[in-house]
């Protein structure tokens, strides 16, 4: 992998500039150092700074000249006590889990698992899934296709699922997939993007199905299945990913030199892997992973209600003063610079809410949702080749289609599904509605051990409806 020499593009063509270009900036991300320590905890001290100022105009310059009844203030007393008791929650609450969010760490990989040499050095494939990549993508390198394989049990090494570790589960046969000391021929293990990462990119995909034969083209929807041979037009198949993620030697860790525990991802910034990695965050100052998840997501919601509630009374209050007739009430400086500070943090938090909140539902991480993407992005792009731009209920007839067959990406085809969103969520923000709201307590999760969909393989490969456990299809 490393000090391999370039590979070749094809400058003829459009794929080929975008495939170099696409390797040239992969490469120049690669070259991207370690942040020190105080770069990475810049924007912390900026935090802290700017909570301090907020704090100052709302009580010093907001609400004790209501309280003392000065000229110049603008509301009455009872008023100003008011704004005082409800802000000083909320700003105790934004304080508590700011605090609780910098300090709690992520939990990390190198804590769990202990340097080793590549498993099966013979396997070739790597997973690039360093997360400003943000899409993970498959480099094959002569690795062994697993539709070459005889049957789905012949092709499982020997210790790939730990049978006593199979828990009684909500949904019918879940595996759990432990992570531990691995190594090669350690037991199961995964990734965090099974069945949402693509073996090639979406130009790449287009093309390489355009220029298929037609046999080639269809592809095997599973390795026992033969493909079907078709007179007619091509019929466009999804073809999720047939990568074994769940295997120890997919996801090995070049930079840290172990085999990362399931759904662990290595982070540039931090330079370090990071368990269930979601994404790294400066305004924390470290990444968000399985351990801070969910205090990270308590942090958006008091950053939003205190936000919102300052924005709101200094705005609601200053534009009175505006209109007022009285020339000893004016609005102040600072306290409009506190209501677009406010207004910039509540736009901001309210849509990480949001997108944490979907992410949650769907047990997904940032990346685990970008992967996704790209597949969707791939299918659009099979779609586009196969049909005319114009028809679009041909192309949406083809994607329910293919739900039918194979369920839907998001859920579905999502290696942590559990089951429902109910599920998902209280394996991330725990059961109690307290633990959704207070920075107490730990993470539901230990950050190493994950049920995975019954709906794939033990290697960690989606199957087509059709091969789902019984009471699933
Ligand atoms: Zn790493
Ligand atoms: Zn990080």
């Amino acid at each position: 992998m490393a000090g391999n020499a370039p590979p070749q593009f094809d400058q003829h063509t459009c794929c080929g500039i975008v495939e170099e270009a696409a390797y040239r900036a992969r490469e120049r991300r690669e070259q991207k150092q370690k942040q020190p320590w105080i770069v990475r905890k810049l924007a912390v001290a900026i935090t802290i700074g700017i909570l301090a100022y907020a704090t100052y105009v709302y009580i010093g310059r907001f609400c004790v000249p209501m309280i003392r009844i000065d000229a110049g203030a603008l509301g009455r007393r009872s008023m100003g006590i008011g704004f005082l008791v409800v802000f000083c929650i909320f700003a105790m609450m934004i304080y508590w889990s700011y605090l609780k969010i910098i300090l709690t760490p992520p939990g990390l990989a190198k804590d769990h698992v202990s340097k080793s040499a590549e498993p099966h050095p013979s396997t070739t494939a790597r997973f690039d899934d360093s997360w400003e990549e943000g899409l993970g993508s498959w480099q094959y390198e002569g690795m062994t296709h697993p539709t070459d394989q005889p049957t789905q049990s012949e092709s499982l090494p020997p210790a790939t699922i730990d049978s006593s570790a199979l828990p009684a589960t909500t949904e019918k046969s879940n595996v759990v997939a432990r992570n531990g000391h691995a190594g090669p021929g350690s037991d199961a293990e995964g990734d965090s993007n099974a069945g949402n990462l693509n073996a090639i990119p979406p130009v790449a995909a287009a093309k390489a199905a355009k220029d298929l034969p037609v046999e080639a083209a269809a592809p095997a929807q599973s390795p026992r299945v033969k493909p079907e041979t078709r007179s007619g037009p091509i019929r466009p198949t999804r073809r999720p990913p047939s990568t074994p993620v769940l295997l120890p030697e997919c996801r090995y860790c070049y930079k840290d030199g172990f085999v990362k525990p399931l759904r662990a991802h290595h982070c540039r910034s931090c330079g370090t892997c990071v368990l269930r990695f979601d994404h790294h965050c400066p305004w924390i100052g470290q990444c968000v992973g399985a351990l801070n998840h969910r205090f990270f997501f308590i942090f958006c919601e008091w950053a939003a209600i205190f936000c919102i509630w300052v924005f709101a009374t200094l705005l609601a209050q200053n534009v009175k003063a505006g209109n007022s007739t009285n020339l000893a009430v004016s609005p102040d400086g600072q306290q409009i610079a506190v209501i677009a500070l406010a207004g910039l943090f509540m736009l901001f938090t309210l849509v990480m809410i949001a997108s944490h909140t979907r992410l949650i539902i769907h047990n997904q991480t940032t990346i685990e949702h970008l992967g996704v993407q790209r597949m969707k992005e791939r299918e659009k792009a099979i779609l586009g080749n196969a049909f005319p731009w114009y028809q679009f209920g041909a192309k949406r007839r083809m994607r329910k289609q293919w739900d039918e067959e194979w369920g839907s990406l998001s859920r579905e085809g999502n290696l942590w599904w559990l089951g429902s969103y109910r599920a998902n969520w209280e394996s991330v923000m725990g059961s109690s509605v307290l633990d959704w709201f207070l920075p107490i307590g730990r993470s539901p999760m230990n950050g190493l051990e994950y049920r995975t969909n019954p709906r794939f393989d033990e290697i960690g490969r989606w199957r087509p409806r059709r091969e789902w456990p019984e009471g699933l299809r």
